[in-house]
């Protein structure tokens, strides 16, 4: 006799009406503060009431291991322990029954179909949230990898184009505010004055994406209060490229061990990645996939391929989505001040990447980790690469521990270290990044050494120069590239400029 097998069916609930939408909190997060709040009022634009969650800590974490599935990789224990926690916080001391969380609050997330844990994120916060006394508690997800139509008639949550721009919108203002306040806060004069002047942007910037007008008047008074900064360019300081598994490498908090904080307080200057690059790779992903498949040959008894339209087609909106993204990006860019700031080529980081870690192999942050890696080293972006890779991350693993070791054979002047996050061993962690920066410190001091005998030039006549030359003193002037360090970029900007003839005895 056959048996009836019963497959496993997860019912989510994902019920979120419009009627609904008036009364439903809906709770985010997991991207940087500074992310966070513009989403928040980008969102309330569009009539959503939205919460978001506090930066994830080690009492999530606790939260995660123990309502989660064993195995996990760090983010996914971070994240789903930070929801946990929150939860347990509205009902144990805001005095919310289970009822009312589950009817009035939902979790939005973004998901995808992938090789890694991130296709299972959404399992994962259900079996959580049912162990931990929140059974039905509605996750719901956007799909990175989805189309740009999304939505359906009389849901709550309508993912149209207009939802993704908004989404966007507020994502690229805060990769730009953090790019800012990462170049200035290190030279700051008077410590706290770049986190105050972010902190007025991010009001402005709020107050415009709640209007939803006046972001061009907002982004230049936000350079302007940027630009009053009060900064001293001209200390040789080691830049530091923050890479690896996406939440990790951008999270602010616990779960990469507050690392930029870190780095900062040990005098680096930071070089972080855009979440923009992040959809720039999405849509690499999806034009790459397209024309693989184009490759395919035809059901026809001929073999032959068949020339089709509809693929073309697609290819030339995603080149077209890039095309308006990085416009608007760089539009942006030039009214808040974030002066040559360049978005990551995607084809470029393919092709570098390609030797060592295959295109098509996908989870994480794909080739794309090797390839900054290799651009860091071969353009001398930065003194110190810094790959972080959560514990039992999948891909992340692989690249770091394997790939990336062949790279630096390769390059044996790369400076490379990759640092896997558990949660605990913050000692240990940053004792290995102090002496990383050891040598990080020598090279950014032996090229600022360089630098100064080029110009012909010591250490205070720079300091003349730069004294003479207004613009380059404030806050938003970013040296053009030359060499990783900022401090003999803007030498070499210095000795470049005509030099005043009444100070020319200074020389
Ligand atoms: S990339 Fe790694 S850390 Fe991130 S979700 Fe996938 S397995 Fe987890």
């Amino acid at each position: 006799m056959q048996t009836v097998v019963a497959q496993w069916y997860d019912p989510n609930p994902r019920i979120f009406s419009k009627a609904q939408r008036g009364h439903t909190t809906l709770l985010f997060g997991g991207l940087t503060a500074m992310h966070d709040g513009l989403i928040k009022a980008a969102m309330s634009a569009l009539g959503y009431r939205l919460q978001v969650l506090p930066c994830p800590d080690r009492d999530a974490l606790q939260y995660g291991k123990e309502f989660g599935n064993r195995g996990q990789c760090n983010p996914t224990y971070f994240t789903v322990g930070n929801l946990i926690k929150y939860l347990i916080q509205l009902r144990d001391v805001e005095g919310l029954s289970r009822e009312q969380i589950v009817n009035d609050y939902l979790f939005v997330t973004a998901g995808a179909c992938g090789p890694c844990r991130f296709g299972m994120y959404v399992t994962e916060y259900r079996k959580a949230l049912r162990d931990a006394g929140f059974g039905g508690f509605r996750v719901l997800l956007f799909e990175n990898a989805g189309s740009l139509h999304q939505s359906e008639s009389n849901t709550g949550l309508e993912l149209t184009t207009g939802f993704f721009i908004t989404l966007l919108k507020a994502a690229m203002l805060g990769d730009m505010v953090n790019a800012m306040g990462y170049r200035i806060r290190p030279y700051e004069i008077v410590a706290g004055s770049t986190d105050a002047a972010m902190e007025e942007c991010r009001t402005l910037l709020c107050a415009a994406l709640r209007k939803r007008r006046g972001l061009r008047h907002a982004l230049r008074l936000c350079r302007r209060r940027l630009a009053a900064v009060e900064v001293d360019r001209l200390q040789a300081k080691p830049k530091v490229s923050i890479i690896g598994e996406f939440w990790a490498m951008t999270t602010e908090g616990e779960g990469n061990y507050q690392l930029q904080r870190f780095l900062e307080t040990e005098g680096a200057e930071c070089e972080i990645q855009a979440v923009v690059s992040w959809v720039l790779y999405s849509i690499w992903e999806a034009a790459y996939d397209i024309r693989e498949r184009m490759l395919l040959r035809s059901e026809q008894p001929t073999g032959r391929r068949r020339w089709e339209f509809a693929p073309l087609k697609q290819l030339l909106l995603l080149r077209l989505g890039r095309g308006v993204l990085k416009h608007y990006f760089y539009r942006y860019a030039r009214h808040i001040g974030l002066a040559g700031y360049q978005l990551p080529d995607m084809d470029e980081l393919a092709r570098i990447g390609h030797d060592y870690y295959a295109n098509e192999l996908r989870g994480g942050e794909g080739h794309m980790e090797v390839a900054k890696l290799i651009q860091g080293v071969t353009l001398h972006k930065v003194h110190l690469t810094l790959s972080i890779k959560p514990f039992g991350c999948l891909p992340s693993s692989g690249v770091s521990d394997g790939v990336q070791s062949l790279v630096t054979a390769r390059y044996p002047e790369a400076n490379f270290l990759a640092v896997e996050t558990t949660g605990d061993g913050a000692i240990n962690v940053h004792s290995r990044v102090q002496m990383a920066l050891f040598r990080a410190r020598q090279n950014a001091e032996d090229e600022y050494q360089t630098a100064l005998q080029t110009a012909g030039i010591d250490g205070g006549q720079a300091t003349a120069r730069l004294a003479a030359q207004r613009r380059c003193r404030q806050a938003t002037h970013y040296p053009p590239h030359r060499v990783a360090g900022t401090a003999a970029n803007l030498l070499y900007e210095l000795a470049q400029r005509p030099w005043p003839q009444r100070l020319a005895g200074g020389r």
